[in-house]
């Protein structure tokens, strides 16, 4: 299991001190919305200069009708990014179309990941909107991505082995809500454990606030990767 160092900072400043911090690790790092509203290209240009072997998810959760959604994934893989997402609401053509397009890319394709259902849904809030509970929905739309041929879904670490079991081992899993014993939850509600996430066979597990708002992030980072190993 990899760990992706969500890169929620306040500023670009804030967010590359952070990984120089952790700069002794392997890791990858996601960079959401809000730091690339703010940095843009230059904050993915700076995290590869750093060090080429940085890997970077850029958490943009396209959704538009598919020709827009496919444009837009063409220019995300010019970014130099290892991977990005979609949402799996945006259908089975939109998905396919982005496949088609980023496979077209000269260079190495980056990983696309759908995203299911958000974790921040709870099942009466999901259902008002999507008609059906979240775990038949999490189940159709990754049985949907497969089929568009995406590399993997994003979604609660407890849908991990169902996921695996209705597509393929290797079609990859990417969980946020991820608490090392002992850190404080958030806003997070069904959180697991590095260990419990390995277990549930999470390829990536997203960590932000543990590791960022400790005075030792590189103390958290180390811990987490000895549980997982
Ligand atoms: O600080 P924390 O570990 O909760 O960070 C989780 C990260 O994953 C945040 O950047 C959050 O926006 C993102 N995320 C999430 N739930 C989703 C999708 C993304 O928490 N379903």
């Amino acid at each position: 299991m990899k760990v992706c160092v969500a890169l929620d900072l306040p500023s670009m400043g804030d967010n590359l001190a952070l990984i120089d911090r952790l700069s002794d690790f392997n890791l990858w790092y996601k960079v959401g919305f809000r730091s690339y509203v703010r940095d843009g290209r230059n904050l993915i240009e700076s995290i590869k200069k750093r060090n080429s072997s940085n890997k970077i998810f850029l958490d943009l959760k396209l959704y538009d009708i598919p020709n827009t959604m496919a444009d837009t994934a063409q220019e995300i893989s010019r970014l130099g990014i290892d991977m990005f997402n979609i949402h799996a609401s945006s259908g089975y053509e939109a998905m396919s179309k982005v496949m088609e397009r980023v496979n077209q890319s000269k260079i190495k394709p980056p990983i696309v990941l759908a995203v299911t259902a958000l974790t921040s849904f709870d099942n009466t809030s999901f259902m008002k909107i999507y008609k059906d509970d979240i775990a038949t929905k999490v189940d159709f739309f990754a049985q949907e991505a497969y089929r568009a041929k995406l590399n993997g879904v994003v979604c609660s670490a407890y849908e991990s082995l169902s996921i695996k079991s209705i597509t393929n081992n290797k079609f990859l899993t990417l969980a946020p809500g991820i608490r090392p014993n002992g850190s404080d939850v958030g806003d997070q509600v069904r959180v697991m454990t590095p260990h419990e996430a390995k277990d549930a066979k999470v390829d990536f597990a997203v960590i932000g606030r543990p590791i960022y708002k400790s005075q030792t992030p590189e103390v958290v980072v180390s811990k987490i990767l000895e549980e997982i190993v």
